[in-house]
Parts: C-alpha cells; sequence; structure tokens
C-alpha cells in the first residue's frame, strides 16, 4: 500500500517547521525562505529560486569537500558527534532530513508561455518517500542523502516542460474552437469527437459548452503554479506501474504522477504529442472527474463509443484538443475513427 506525494508533503512542511534545524546563519536564511515556499497548499512560485539556492549551497559545500549528506545533517541541526558509528535515524531526524532532500530534488518547469509546473524528481534508489526511506542505520541514510542521482533527468524534465506548454496551448485553441462551434470547421470538429448518429445540433452545441467550461478549468491549473509532477515513490518497489505512463490518485494537492512508459513508445501518438495527450489526459480527470470508457487504441469514435461516453471519455478530451492544436495528421484521424 503506498503513500501519495500529498501525506509526504505534510511531513515537509512538518520537518520545516521544526525547532532543531540549524541555527547557522547561512542555513537559517534558506530555512525561512523554505518555509514561505513550502506552503500548505503547495509550492510557492515566488519562492522558487529558494530551491535553486539550496542546490548551490550543496554543491560549493561538496566543492570544498563536504558531501550532501553532512551538508544535509548539518541543515537538519543535527552534527552526530560523539555519536558514534551505530547512530540510528529516528522519525523526527528523517522527517527534517526529508524535508530537505525533496527541496533539493524539486524543479521549477517553466520554460516558454503561461505555464508552471513542479518536478519533485527523488533519486531512483529511494523505494519510499524521503522521511521514511531515511529513517534506521547512519550508513543507509547518508548513501541516501549523498544520492544526487534524479528520477527525471534534465531532459526529461525539458520534455514535461514542453509537454505542459503543448498540452496549454491546445487547451488554449481547443476552447476557440468551442467558443466559436456555429462556425462550420469548429462544429464539426467538436461532432467528430462528441456527436453520434442520434446528436442533434444543440447536442453538439452543448458539448461544446461541457468542452469549454472544463478546459478552462484545466487552462487555469497549468498557470496556477500549483501542478506538482512527480513519480510513485512509494511504489517504486513494486510492479503496480509497469506499463503505466501516468495516473491521479486524489491528492489534495495538484499532483499527476509520471511513470516510466510516459517516455515510452507502446502509444499510437509520439514524443512530444503523446506526452501532451497524456497531460491533457490526466487533468481531465484531475479536474473533471473524466472517466476511461476507452483509450484510442480501443476505439473512441463517437459514433461508436456513443456520445454521451465520450463526453465523459479522458482520452476523447485529449484527442479533441490534440486535433484543435494542429497535432494530428489526416492519416491518424482516420486511423482514430476506423477503430
Ligand atoms: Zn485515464
Amino acid at each position: 500500500m503506498g503513500t501519495r506525494f500529498s501525506e509526504a508533503y505534510s511531513e515537509v512542511l512538518d520537518g520545516l517547521a521544526s525547532k532543531k534545524l540549524s541555527k547557522d546563519d547561512k542555513w537559517q536564511a534558506i530555512i525561512v525562505r523554505a518555509r514561505k515556499f513550502a506552503a500548505i497548499d503547495g509550492f510557492n512560485v515566488g519562492e522558487a529560486s529558494v530551491v535553486n539556492e539550496l542546490r548551490a549551497k550543496l554543491s560549493v559545500a561538496a566543492v570544498k569537500g563536504t558531501n550532501e549528506a553532512v551538508s544535509l545533517l548539518e541543515a537538519a541541526g543535527e552534527d552526530l558527534s560523539g555519536k558514534g558509528a551505530g547512530v540510528m535515524i529516528d522519525a523526527d531526524l528523517a522527517r527534517r532530513l526529508g524535508a530537505f532532500k525533496t527541496l533539493r530534488h524539486t524543479y521549477l518547469l517553466k520554460r516558454f508561455g503561461a505555464h508552471k509546473v513542479w518536478c519533485v524528481s527523488i533519486p531512483p534508489a529511494f523505494t519510499d518517500w524521503p522521511h521514511e526511506a531515511l529513517k534506521g542505520g547512519l550508513a543507509g541514510a547518508t548513501t541516501k542523502l549523498a544520492d544526487t542521482t534524479e528520477r527525471f533527468s534534465l531532459e526529461q524534465r525539458k520534455n514535461l516542460s514542453d509537454a505542459s506548454a503543448e498540452g496549454m496551448k491546445w487547451v488554449q485553441r481547443a476552447m476557440t474552437v468551442c467558443s466559436n462551434v456555429k462556425k462550420d470547421t469548429n462544429f464539426a470538429k467538436v461532432a467528430r469527437w462528441f456527436a453520434d448518429a442520434s446528436s442533434t445540433d444543440a447536442d453538439v452545441v452543448a458539448a461544446a459548452a461541457t468542452l469549454n467550461a472544463g478546459l478552462k478549468k484545466i487552462a487555469a491549473k497549468l498557470m496556477s503554479g500549483h501542478l506538482i509532477y512527480t513519480d510513485s515513490v512509494s511504489e517504486r518497489g513494486g510492479t503496480d506501474n509497469d506499463g503505466v505512463e501516468a495516473f491521479v490518485w486524489g491528492d489534495p494537492l495538484d499532483v499527476v504522477y509520471i511513470e516510466e512508459e510516459f517516455f515510452g513508445a507502446r502509444n499510437t501518438l509520439t514524443g512530444l504529442t503523446n506526452w501532451a495527450r497524456i497531460v491533457v489526459h490526466e487533468l481531465t480527470h484531475r479536474e473533471l472527474d473524466t472517466e476511461d470508457h476507452a483509450y484510442e487504441h480501443q476505439g473512441i469514435n463517437p459514433r461508436k463509443l456513443t456520445a454521451s461516453k465520450a463526453i465523459e471519455n479522458a482520452d476523447s478530451w485529449a484527442w479533441f484538443c490534440a486535433d484543435c492544436g494542429g497535432a494530428l495528421t489526416d492519416a491518424l484521424i482516420k486511423n482514430a475513427m476506423a477503430r
């Protein structure tokens, strides 16, 4: 049974609130900002640079010969002097360490456009969230604290950022299509993904209004600065997410879990187009409680799926947005309709 990022995040808040953290001036400067950064409702974009400052401080110390484990123990207010080699990291210290370790692997993804999203990229060697994984023997904890490997490489983080920007572009274009649904080409697009043989013109206009309202929520989420991409760290040891691209888990925070197959090649779409499709698909689950009646490869032609199911179906929304965004070739559309 895994635990969600939102639960791990409340441990980060508790860790940062601890009075036992370092009293050193330079650490205090970071700690004061980290407390503002990790707000109750998620990361605060206004204080985003504190994670870069934390990484810079750790890397400067590392160049001088102090590895990240030693620096993070110092930040947590623990020098371990006189405690011997058999020292155990208890839950309280693990929580303080886990807070810094989580922030050390947190990145604001923002390259182009208005979208602002976060990536929490805990090292692959962790099989639970930092506040849990760092409990126990000092040697194991030290190895984990010193581990600077990212779950999401720089290139993957760029791809996630681009996927969000692309998804944002599609959603905005789809909103334009829905707002002007009386125009023939726009009407045809909405009808293509959401009308069946018994749909009237008024039904298509009503579907466009539903889509427009939903897409507005998704666009707002992409721009909110609260959206977090991470993976299901506490489930890494298992097989539950094998073959999974991404999912949402009802977190109180706005979290989308990005799994191994996200960057895979098993989908009809590939590369940026597929990544953007996944982002839009997952956000419709998160914001609109859409269902997975059918994925594109299973057939999402509404004449077969039915119009009433299509408007509830995550992949129908995502493919419609891709269509409006100009990301689909005629051959891809034809293929999707023929399934
Ligand atoms: Zn889904």
